[in-house]
């Protein structure tokens, strides 16, 4: 079984408040945007039209690494409230 097809068994409770939030215009001048490559949700896109980053919350895997590579400091980050977020199945 691959990654993907482990991820698709996952499912959410999703509170109705980000538990993660951006500072947009920290987001804009940074040079690397490492958070829309490295999120293995894919949580982050660059929209090179609106020169914005789109933020979903929603499929977030809890992970941590966009707290990690963001070194401008955009991100307020904490986990969901107790009983939302993200709930791993294994089989
Ligand atoms: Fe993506 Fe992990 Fe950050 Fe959630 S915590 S948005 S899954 S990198």
């Amino acid at each position: 079984m691959i990654a993907d097809d482990l991820l698709d068994i996952d499912s959410y409770r999703v509170h109705p408040e980000a538990h993660i939030r951006i500072n947009r215009d920290v987001c804009r001048p940074c040079p690397h945007k490492a958070c829309t490559y490295s999120c293995p949700a894919s949580c982050y896109q660059w929209d090179e039209k609106k020169q914005k980053i789109d933020f979903a919350y929603e499929p977030c895997l809890e992970c941590g690494t966009c707290l990690l590579v963001c070194d401008a400091g955009a991100l307020e980050w904490n986990y969901p409230r107790g009983g939302f977020g993200v709930r791993f199945r294994l089989t």
